[in-house]
C-alpha cells in the first residue's frame, strides 16, 4: 500500500534493500508529511496565540485546525478535549501527576495490566509513592490476554483509576478495553487507555470506548517526533489541576494568585510544538486518505501471513500465537539469543527490534530475556515478510556454523 510515498524505503542497508519491520518503535513518514514541515517553516513559522501579526495568526489557525483534526480522528466530542503533549510518555506522566493530585490519597489503588509499556507503569508508580497509594496489576493469561476475572476482583472502593494498553507493544494483542472500561465505570472508577500502538492501526473512538483519558504519539502515526496527545473527557480535564506552570496555561498572574486558562490551554504550558501539530494534521490526513479500515485490514492480513510463515521456521516460538493482533508479533528461536537474531537480520537489511521493548515485567512473565519483534505499517507488503523469513533461515544457518 502506497510504498512509493516513502522515499526512505528505497535506502540501502549493507547494500541491500531496506526491509523496515520496526514500526511499533516509530513509523516512517510519507513525502507529503516531510514536505509539510518544510512548508510550515518556510511560510508561517511564528509563535502562536499571542501574536497580532499575520504570520502568528496563520500559525495559530493551523495549530487549532490540527487540534480539530485530532478530535475528529478519535471522535472526541470537542477539540477542547485534545491536549498536545510531547508524546505518550509525557501524556501519561501529566495524567498521573494531575489525577494523583485530584483523586488519590493514602491507601488508594491504581490498576495497570501485565503487558504495559514502562511509560504506563513508572509514572503511576511514582505517583503512588508520592501519595502512599498502591499499584495493582491485572495478571495475564497464558494466551497473552488479561485475566478478566482477576481484574474484576481487583476493582474495589479504594481503586481510583485503571490505565491499560489498547494494544500490547510486545505481543500485539488487542486488549478488551471496552469491557475494561465498562467494569471500571460500574464501580465509578476512571479509565485511561494507552493507545500508542493502536491509534495508527485500528479504529479508536473515544466515545464508543467511553474511556476517560487516552494517550498516543504522533511519531508512531506517520507524523513528527516530539508530539503527542492527551485526550480527556471535558468534565475530568476541567477538574484536574495543571501538571505544569508557565506561559499559555494562565488566565491572570499576580504574585498573590494565579488563575488558569480554559481548556485545553490549561495543560499546555509554554510554546507548544505548533510546527509539529500542523505536520501531524497532515499525517492524519494521510491515514484518512489511505482509508483506516483498509489499513487495518491490510495489516491484519500481513500479521496473519507473518505468523503462518514464521511457523515454517524450525524452532520458532511465537508469543500469544493465533490471538487477534494489531500489526505486532514477538518470537524467539529456540536456543538463540534474540539480540543475535536481530544483528544477523540487520546485516541482511531487515530492521527488527530485540530486547525487552520497554516492558520488562511482561518479558519476565514470559520467562525470557527478550524477544525479536516485527511490526507492520501500511507500506509493508507480503514480500517484506518473505524477505524476513529468508533472512531468518540464513541467520539460523550461520548460527549453526
Ligand atoms: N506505550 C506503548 C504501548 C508504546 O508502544 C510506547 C512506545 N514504544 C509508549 C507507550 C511510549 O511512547 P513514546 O516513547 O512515544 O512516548
Amino acid at each position: 500500500m502506497r510504498r512509493e510515498d516513502f522515499d526512505i524505503l528505497k535506502e540501502k542497508v549493507y547494500g541491500r534493500e531496506l526491509v523496515y519491520l520496526d514500526n511499533a518503535a516509530t513509523t516512517q513518514k510519507p513525502r507529503e508529511v516531510i514536505d509539510a514541515m518544510v512548508y510550515a517553516y518556510t511560510h508561517f513559522n511564528s509563535n502562536i496565540h499571542r501574536g497580532v501579526h499575520h504570520l502568528s495568526q496563520i500559525a495559530t489557525l493551523n495549530h487549532e485546525e490540527a487540534r480539530q483534526k485530532v478530535a475528529k480522528y478519535i471522535n472526541a466530542k470537542s477539540a477542547d478535549e485534545i491536549v498536545f503533549t510531547k508524546g505518550t510518555t509525557d501524556s501519561l506522566n501529566m495524567l498521573a501527576f494531575s489525577a494523583g493530585e485530584l483523586l488519590v490519597k493514602e491507601g488508594d489503588e491504581i490498576i495497570v495490566s501485565t503487558v504495559e509499556h514502562h511509560s504506563n507503569i513508572v509514572p503511576w508508580q511514582m505517583m503512588c509513592e508520592r501519595k502512599g497509594a498502591k499499584l495493582r496489576v491485572i495478571p495475564m493469561c497464558e494466551d497473552g490476554s488479561p485475566d478478566m476475572e482477576a481484574y474484576v476482583k481487583l476493582l474495589n472502593e479504594r481503586t481510583k483509576l485503571v490505565s491499560v494498553a489498547h494494544v500490547s507493544n510486545v505481543l500485539g494483542t488487542v486488549n478488551p478495553v471496552e469491557e475494561i472500561v465498562r467494569r471500571a465505570h460500574e464501580r465509578g472508577v476512571l479509565v485511561a487507555i494507552d493507545a500508542a500502538q493502536s491509534a495508527a492501526h485500528k479504529k479508536v473512538d473515544v466515545q464508543e470506548l467511553d474511556c476517560d483519558f487516552m494517550a498516543f504519539s504522533a511519531h508512531k502515526m506517520y507524523g513528527p517526533t516530539g508530539l503527542g496527545v492527551l485526550y480527556g473527557k471535558r468534565e475530568w480535564l476541567e477538574k484536574l489541576p495543571p501538571a505544569e506552570g508557565g506561559g499559555e496555561m494562565i488566565e491572570h498572574v499576580s504574585f498573590e494568585k494565579t488563575t488558569y486558562n480554559t481548556l485545553p490551554y490549561k495543560f499546555e504550558a509554554g510554546t507548544p510544538d505548533f510546527i509539529g501539530s500542523y505536520v501531524f494534521g497532515k499525517a492524519l490526513d494521510y491515514i484518512e486518505s489511505a482509508g483506516r479500515e483498509e489499513v487495518e485490514k491490510h495489516e491484519r492480513e500481513l500479521t496473519e501471513y507473518a505468523e503462518q510463515r514464521l511457523r515454517e521456521v524450525e524452532g520458532v516460538k511465537i508469543y500469544a500465537a493465533g490471538m487477534r493482533k494489531a500489526g505486532v508479533i514477538s518470537f524467539n528461536i529456540e536456543g538463540v539469543h534474540p539480540y543475535d537474531v536481530g544483528v544477523l537480520l540487520d546485516r541482511q537489511g531487515v530492521a527488527v527490534r530485540t530486547g525487552h521493548h520497554c516492558a520488562e515485567p511482561l518479558i519476565t512473565r514470559l520467562g525470557v530475556s527478550g524477544t525479536v519483534r516485527v511490526s507492520f505499517a501500511l507500506y509493508n507488503e507480503k514480500e517484506d515478510i518473505d524477505k524476513l523469513i529468508e533472512a531468518l533461515q540464513r541467520a539460523k544457518q550461520i548460527l549453526k556454523g
